[in-house]
């Protein structure tokens, strides 16, 4: 593993043993490709000492509603009946993990943790790390970054313009961070005795424990966990790679579909990126095709990743994006606006846009929507909404609340970009500015967009039938 990943954030002060290594798991759900995983393992044979893998599961997850648990716990059963196997203790509560991992610490010769990139996440780790210092714990604690390619410290020291200032940057680093072969065995295969809150033996159990929010149902399309996101990777290469050219096109299904594993950590990037170069290599994948996609696996979506970890205000309309976005919108504020939609009628796909309908749908109805229509239905909530910061409210609070890879950095980085960040100006136009437009007449030139209408119609279809 390259030690770049590694941060560094305490030494443990005395010699004295303790009893066990632990990992708090939480951005990286899997243990595939983990290096943080593989550093908590390393330390543990070091010193000769079996390894405890703490999930701390709390129900109160800002925005997250039954999809979004449904899809990470079927990836957290699977981690754990690995762990078993690779003779690693497991343990999964339901608690708040920042709190819950405390009482694991005064045991514990190290505690590792894996790189989180929004606010909350890195408060809570912020927050034991004070804890531990507050209370003088002698332990060593380290943060890997095992969800990036390149580690977002280590591609850049700062928030980056757009993708044409990072692109060079991750272009000269990423060969050095083809970084990893495969798990090592644990040395110690003491089984630690452990009070876990769930064994995750009954998921529908474990979701009505934690009393969600379950106005959005579960996905019967997509189904979480490393196998999944394995058969995905695998249909991708076999079907869809060559044509990653002409993925644009909603109406053909060329994308990898692979950006909600890639949210739970249940896949890691660069393991799709080691099985691309694999098919490269053997001339199974053309060039081309490689490179678009490889563009926005690594360059497109660390970008959004550099946006929300040196941008604090990622997630507020004041602060995401640019001078001149803003002053554009600041002079098209009272532009008339000919179609005015409330949220709920947004929501509902009550508008007299049937290519909107049908995204709103496929997102509502499946969890997920092509890239390309993630862009004409933000652009169509900011042409339809009085003012542009509670368009942004709408697209965040829908855009969160439905998709299963929703509050991710490409969430907030994807609807920052409808507003003008990491793009640039375009040419002056009503209620827009400079903003880019997107229209319907576009849609019906580019692209067969009433076979993606159909498509989604019978989706809904399925996803509604009794
Ligand atoms: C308004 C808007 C909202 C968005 N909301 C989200 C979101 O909530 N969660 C989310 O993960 N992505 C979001 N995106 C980015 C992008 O649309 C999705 O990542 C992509 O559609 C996922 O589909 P895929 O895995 O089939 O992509 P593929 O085309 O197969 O791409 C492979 C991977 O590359 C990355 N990628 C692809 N397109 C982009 C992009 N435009 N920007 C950054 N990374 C990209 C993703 O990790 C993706 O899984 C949003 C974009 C917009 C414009």
């Amino acid at each position: 593993m390259n030690k770049k990943r590694i941060i560094r954030v305490r030494e443990k002060e005395s010699g004295h043993k303790k009893s066990y290594v632990v990992y708090w798991m939480q951005q990286s759900q899997r243990v595939h490709y983990n290096h943080a995983l593989e550093h908590a393992i390393q330390l543990a044979n070091h010193h000769d000492l079996p390894l405890l893998v703490y999930f701390g599961l709390t129900a109160n997850y800002p925005e997250a509603n039954q999809r979004h648990y449904q899809f990470m716990l079927e990836g957290l059963r699977e981690v754990k009946d690995i762990l078993v196997k690779f003779h690693i203790s497991f343990v999964l509560r339901l608690e708040s993990p920042e709190e819950g991992i405390k009482p694991y610490l005064e045991d514990a010769e190290a505690l590792i943790m894996d790189q989180g990139y929004l606010k909350l996440q890195r408060q809570w780790r912020q927050s034991v790390i004070e804890y531990v210092k507050i209370h003088h714990l002698d332990i060593h604690i380290d943060i890997v970054d095992t969800d990036l390619i390149v580690p977002v410290h280590i591609a850049s020291d700062k928030a980056e313009y757009g993708a044409y200032t990072l692109r060079p940057k991750i272009k000269r680093l990423y060969l050095e961070f083809r970084d990893f072969n495969r798990i090592s065995s644990i040395k110690n295969q003491t089984k630690l005795k452990l009070e876990g809150d769930d064994d995750l033996s009954d998921l529908a159990l474990t979701i009505k424990k934690l009393n969600l929010n379950q106005s959005v149902s579960l996905s019967i399309f997509y189904h979480g966990g490393y196998v999944e996101a394995s058969k995905m990777v695998f249909t991708f290469i076999q079907d869809k790679a060559n044509h990653y050219l002409e993925s644009n096109d909603p109406s053909n299904d060329y994308t990898s579909k692979l950006s909600m594993y890639l949210h739970f950590g249940q896949i890691s990037a660069l393991e799709i990126l080691d099985r691309m170069f694999l098919e490269l290599e053997y001339g199974n994948i053309d060039g081309k095709a490689f490179d678009a996609f490889i563009e926005q696996l690594l360059v497109r979506r660390e970008l959004a990743f550099n946006f929300v970890y040196y941008n604090q205000g990622y997630d507020h309309f004041d602060e995401m994006t640019e001078p001149w976005a803003y002053f554009t919108m600041k002079e098209h504020e009272n532009d008339f606006r000919e179609y005015l939609y409330s949220l709920e009628q947004l929501e509902n796909s009550k508008t007299h846009d049937h290519y909107f309908n049908a995204a709103m749908d496929e997102m509502a109805y499946t969890g997920y929507m092509h890239n390309y229509m993630r862009m004409y239905w933000a652009k169509k909530i900011i042409e339809w909404t009085p003012n542009y910061q509670s368009a942004y409210d709408y697209i965040i609070y829908l855009n969160n609340k439905y998709f299963i890879d929703g509050r991710d950095p490409n969430s907030y980085a994807g609807v920052a970009w409808c507003f003008g960040k990491h793009d640039r100006a375009w040419t002056e136009r009503s209620v827009f500015g400079k903003l880019r437009y997107m229209n319907d007449k576009g849609l019906e030139r580019k692209f067969n967009i009433q076979k993606y209408v159909d498509d989604v119609s019978e989706k809904k279809k399925l996803a509604t039938a009794k």
